[in-house]
Order: C-alpha cells, then structure tokens, then sequence
C-alpha cells in the first residue's frame, strides 16, 4: 500500500460529536475501512483528497491544509515527529510527478468541526445525482482532459469549497488605494526598507522593552514583536505593540496560529486595528514540541497561516466575517507573511508561498537567511510565477552572537540552516564571536541587497538589539 499511502497515519481516526443514524454510522465505517489503509484518512469529514494528490493532509501533525510549514528538515522530514516524512512534502511531489501541481493553489478551507468523524459519501452521492450520474461516470473514461476535470469539479468543488469559505485560486489584490501603515507607504514608494524585531520580555516589566524600542527607532521602518517564538511564553504582542504606538514607533503584530482559532483570530484582528496597528503578520507558529517542557498539545490547529490570510483579507476587502456577518466599518491591514525559502525544493516552496499572496500577503519577511545564493532559485520560481510583482520580500539576517547561539539555530529552529562556513569562523572567532557575527551578517546584507524581488532587510536580533544601528550604518541602509 505504500505507494498509495506513503506515511503511516499519525493520529488515530475522529470520532463523531453526535449520535449519527445507523445507515451514516454504518457508511462512515466502511468509508474509514477503505480509505483509512488506502489513503490515511483521518475521517476529517471534510475531504480534500482530490486536491492533495490523494494523500491525507490529516497525517500533517499540525493538521495543515494549505501546504506545508517552515519546519521541514533538509532531509524532508517532519519537524514534529521525524520519524516520518512530511506529508505535505510528499503531496507536492505526487503532485508535481502527475502533473497536478495546479490544484496544489485553491486556498482550502479549514475544518467544519461539525463534520469530522462523518461519512462524505453520502454527499458525494448526491452531488454526482445532482450533476449526472450518466455524465458522471462517462467522465471516469473520457479522454478529454478538460471535460473530465470540469465535470469532476462541479462534483467536488461544491464539496471542499462551501459557500462560507469560497476559496479559489486567484490573486486578489487589495480593495483600498492608500497605504494603510508607513511600512506599506516606504515599500510603495520604492524605499529598500529595514525592520527589525525587539524581544518581547519575560516579565511584564517594559522598561527594558522601552529602551530597545528607543535604541532601534531611528534606524527602522517598523518593529515586528514574535508571538510566543519557539512555543516559549513572553509577554503578548499586542502588548509589545502598544508599547511601541505608545512610542510612536510602528508595530508588526505578529499572530501564530498555533495559539488562535478562528473565532480569536477575528476578534483580535478588529482589537489591533481599534489600537492603531496596522501591519499583521500571519503565521503557523512553532510546534510546542520545540519549546519547554511540558509540552502543549502537539497536533491539530484551528487554522493555518494561510487561512489565516484569506479570513484576514476578506474582512477589510469585502467586509466580512467568516460566518457571513457584515461589517459597518471594515478594518485596514497591510498583511504579511513568513517564509521559508530552503524549507523545500524551491519550486514547491513557491507553490505555498504564491498562494499566500493570493490568499492576501502582501509583504513576506523570510526565514533567517546565511546562503545568499540558495536565494536565487526560489526568486526565479517566483518570478515564473508572477508573484514578484505582488508581494513585498524582506529577507531575514541575523547578528550571530556565539558558536553556541550558531549551532542552537542550526540544529534547533526549524528551517533555518547554517553553511558549514559560516559555523566554523563562529566557532574559530572563541571570544571575538559576537564581532565575527556582525561581519556575517553585515556580508549577508552586501550579496542580498541587490537581488531582484528583494525590497528590504528584516534584522532579527536574538537578543542584540543594540546592534541594530550599527548593521543598518555600516550595511549603507
Ligand atoms: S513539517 Fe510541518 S507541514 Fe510537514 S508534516 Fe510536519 S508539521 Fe506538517
């Protein structure tokens, strides 16, 4: 079977929230009998499997439905549980082998709780009676290519897509005509722009905060504060940001997934914008499995980054939320989001990263970068794409500040991966390493600068904010 279904399945089936009647229960059971061995069906209850290769994104520990997260390790296994492969690195390959990499684009919806643990045959059945049983089944032999796709879509689109989600495949580019924040007016306007990040403290002591903000203010367009980075609990973003508006200084608020749902994610939204922030970035967040012990629940979330987008960008464009509830005064984002450019191969990391434009991203602030040249493949696949054009790249550098600190990233942070090079002068540095950090990253800076698509430079500090001015002088920004 393993050609049909290539992980095991990681998390056991759902179970119903109801009591369903006996002919759905007995339906649902041979449903999980046939596809459980045959394609790891979770009975999500939401079948997507048409559009995922016919590999069950379920197996994904984090339960993403819309490609796969940074976490990836270079040996294309799943950050969570490396035991086993990704899955949704698995998907794009079948996909991509078959020649069904366009359906790897459709935003697709997140779970209707209501139905896991439920048969989709009976739907099925009956959107196949609704279309045509006849024609239905003569598409199963048809020859031509097109036809058979259009029949299969009016079969199961109706099915992935309700009518709340309604996600498609398209760009959409933003309704208003303004730049809505100073970050989104510099980028309009051609500025190769700096932000950077300030740690957010441990305690609710801001002094410290206040005095970084204060210390990195001049030298940046915007500063992003982390949400929970690394599963580790510091003060919230929200917070962090009104700091900085206190201060005049403009906020990124950042959001994970991992610690919103949907109901959260638009009720923040609407709260930061009442606060004066403006510029949201999106995120799935780090798994808890990377963070301290003891760990929180390792799998299954609400939402993922780009879902997260799509609700995003509907609420200020189209003035509504999830559930259909219209807006008298929609709010305004400059939307972000984070990539993972060496995550993949960088043709399928740009198939995640175009439909996050399309979902609504307008600027992406990257992973920690330190080899410049694996950039260029990815910016190539972009540009086939033609998503340069939309989105907004700022590419990650980070001042090193030890071996200890070079080896933690490479080892420990999901996606990010360090050259040996670069290792072995952190290291040889001993206890110049913290100089030999900022030459790194002040060399990172030079042969990024110039690419195309590449419109600033997202410092992120670990801890050093005080090197920022210095970076952002001697790199010429
Ligand atoms: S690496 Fe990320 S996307 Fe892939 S299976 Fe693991 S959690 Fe899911």
């Amino acid at each position: 079977m393993s050609g049909i279904k290539p992980n095991r399945r990681w998390q056991p089936a759902y179970y119903p929230f109801r009591k369903e009647k006996p002919g759905k229960r007995l339906l649902a059971r041979l449903e999980l009998m046939i596809k459980g061995p045959l394609f790891g069906c979770r009975m999500c209850g939401n079948c997507l499997l048409q559009e995922t290769a016919f590999i069950c994104p379920m197996e994904c520990p984090k339960g993403l439905r819309n490609g796969p997260c940074g976490g990836i390790t270079p040996e294309k296994l799943c950050y969570v549980d490396t035991t086993r492969k990704c899955v949704w690195y698995c998907i794009y390959e079948r996909a991509q082998r078959t020649g069904r990499e366009k359906t790897l684009l459709e935003v697709l919806p997140p779970l209707d709780w209501n139905k896991t643990g439920t048969e989709t045959w009976g739907g099925v059945i009956k959107q196949v009676r609704a279309v045509g049983t006849g024609k239905f089944i003569s598409s199963l032999f048809a020859r031509d290519k097109k036809r058979k796709s259009e029949i299969w879509d009016s079969v199961f689109r109706t099915i992935r897509q309700p009518e709340w989600w309604n996600g498609d495949s398209e760009y959409h580019p933003p309704s208003y005509a303004e730049p809505v924040s100073e970050l989104e007016r510099k980028l309009r306007a051609g500025e190769f722009v700096v932000v950077t990040e300030v740690t957010p403290p441990l305690s609710s002591d801001t002094r410290k905060l206040k005095e970084n903000l204060a210390m990195v203010s001049q030298y940046v367009a915007a500063v992003n504060f982390t949400d929970a980075s690394s599963a580790v609990p510091r003060m919230s973003g929200i917070a962090c940001c009104k700091s900085a508006t206190d201060l005049n200084i403009e906020p990124v608020f950042q959001i994970t997934a991992r610690d919103a749902t949907r109901t959260s994610l638009q009720a923040t939204a609407v709260g930061v914008n009442n606060l004066g922030i403006k510029n949201i970035l999106c995120l799935t967040g780090d798994n808890p499995v990377v963070g301290p012990h003891p760990a929180a629940d390792l799998s299954m979330l609400d939402l993922d980054s780009v879902q997260m987008l799509w609700i995003l960008r509907r609420m200020r464009d189209e003035g509504i939320y999830l559930d259909g509830r219209r807006m008298k005064y929609p709010p305004v984002f400059f939307l972000g989001a984070a990539t993972s450019p060496f995550a993949s191969d960088p043709a399928l990391q740009a198939i995640k990263d175009q439909k996050k434009v399309n979902a609504g991203a307008q600027f992406f602030q990257t992973n920690l970068i330190f080899e410049p040249d694996r950039l260029d493949p990815w910016l190539e696949n972009l540009e086939k794409r033609n998503v340069l054009d939309k989105v907004y790249i700022l590419a990650g550098v980070a001042p090193l500040k030890s071996y200890k600190t070079a080896l933690y990233l490479h080892e420990k942070v999901p996606g990010v991966c360090l050259p040996e090079k670069i290792l072995s002068r952190m290291e040889k540095a001993g206890e110049k390493s913290a100089e030999e950090g900022i030459q790194i990253a002040l060399e990172l800076i030079s042969s990024i600068k110039g690419k195309k698509g590449i419109s600033g430079i997202h410092i992120m500090t670990l801890g050093r904010e005080e090197a920022v001015g210095r970076i952002v002088k001697e790199a010429g920004l």
